[in-house]
């Protein structure tokens, strides 16, 4: 079996107690039949308590009214752990943050960013991620696994996120490649034509595609547009299963700064662009004014705007994307990474405009890591999302590069 990880996968420790969330609160714990077995099995002064916390019905751990687990002492340590360590744990437990995608002979295991520390190790990194793999005994068989259209969704991953680390390009212009191989892809799949796709993914490293993607843009005619078109895609982030009722008031709260004014939403974008150009003055040389294409290189505070897009568009793809092999949703799947993206942008700028037009580091993680806590932790939100954007596209429907 080949595993594969990202190559920041050794730099990640739990802080426990000093973390400033837990991953015990706000969601629902689900805890495997092999450990709710052993749970019945626990003898001692604990098993009074381990009756108490589980919900044998649902196979969770119960929760109290602000949704902590029930063994989640005051200082936020784990009382099931500190009593039976880790052999106590469940899958869940064991394995959080670490995300497993399972294939046919391939593992891949990425550290989920709704972790504060992973957030943080993520918006941290400058240099380009790589991934790493190796070889580990143990095979499992899958039913009607697809192994060729497989192993064309790892070529389109790989030159995509080569797209999306070409740092001579702005990060618009890697979007709209990325979107306009998915698009031409799904095309060759939906009319059962999947030899087609490699010629896609070649075509999609020449300069002659960008010409091509940019002409089927999804464009707005005016400011108005603009804004209505960010407010719409906005809005759907209401119609999710919400986690924890903070994030609600966050979504409400970033609505009302970002659209209530429908003649500014442009205006502050572009302060917003040019707030982390001002702070060094550097700037990528294939920029525009008022696109999402600044390169900061911020000493002070560690801010490259650039580069924290490129990083978070890297690590949805790569976790979702080989995905499209079960649903054959490949569109969908970089839509999802463009979408959680460009919302998390969003999020920034409201909060930016919130501190009277400032933002740092910390501030940009914890929204990361609030909203990966909440797209992420929920299929029923994932699904969700997927299903939304297979009606709206970034790119219009007309066939892009081929
Ligand atoms: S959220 Fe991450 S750092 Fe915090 S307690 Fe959980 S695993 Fe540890």
């Amino acid at each position: 079996m080949l595993i594969t990880i990202p190559d920041y996968y050794q730099d990640f420790e739990c802080i426990a107690d000093k973390c400033e969330d837990t991953c015990c609160a706000g969601w629902q714990i689900v805890i495997d039949k092999k450990t709710l077995k052993k749970y019945t099995k626990i003898k001692g002064d604990f098993r009074k308590r381990m009756f108490k916390s589980v919900d044998w019905f649902q196979g969770t751990f119960k929760q109290d009214k602000d949704k902590r687990c029930a063994f989640l002492n005051e200082k936020n340590l784990c009382d099931l752990y500190l009593s039976q360590g880790e052999e106590g744990f469940c899958k869940t437990c064991r394995e959080y943050p670490r995300h497993t995608e399972e294939f046919e002979g391939v593992r891949e295991i990425t550290l989920s960013i709704s972790c504060p520390e992973v957030a943080r190790i993520l918006m941290n990194r400058m240099e380009p991620v790589s991934f790493l793999s190796y070889e580990r005994e143990g095979e499992e068989e899958f039913e009607d696994f697809d192994p060729f259209f497989y192993s064309i969704l790892e070529d389109a991953r790989k030159e995509m996120i080569a797209i999306l680390q070409n740092r001579d390009l702005t990060i618009t212009d890697r979007i709209l490649l990325i979107l306009g191989m998915a698009h031409d892809m799904q095309g060759r799949m939906n009319r059962q034509e999947m030899f087609a796709c490699s010629d896609v993914i070649s075509k999609y490293t020449t300069n002659r595609a960008l010409d091509f993607v940019k002409k089927h843009q999804q464009k707005t005619e005016n400011k108005k547009e603009e804004m209505t078109f960010a407010h719409t895609m906005f809005q759907h982030l209401f119609e999710l299963e919400l986690l924890r009722e903070e994030w609600g008031v966050l979504l409400a709260e970033t609505e009302d700064l970002l659209y209530r004014d429908k003649e500014n939403y442009c205006k502050t974008k572009k302060e917003f662009i040019n707030y982390f150009k001002n702070r060094t003055g550097l700037q990528n040389h294939n920029s525009k004014d008022g696109e999402p294409d600044t390169m900061i290189e911020d000493s002070n505070c560690n801010i490259n705007i650039t580069i924290h897009l490129e990083q978070l568009l890297v690590y949805f793809l790569f976790t979702y994307f080989p995905g499209a092999v079960y649903d054959g949703e490949i569109y969908a799947k970089v839509q999802l990474a463009v979408y959680c993206t460009w919302m998390i942008w969003e999020i920034w700028m409201a909060r930016w405009l919130k501190n009277e037009k400032s933002i740092d580091l910390e501030e940009m993680t914890e929204l990361v890591y609030r909203f990966s806590r909440e797209v992420e932790h929920s299929d029923l939100n994932l699904r969700e999302i997927e299903k939304i954007l297979s009606k709206k596209w970034f790119l219009t429907n007309k066939t892009g590069c081929s």
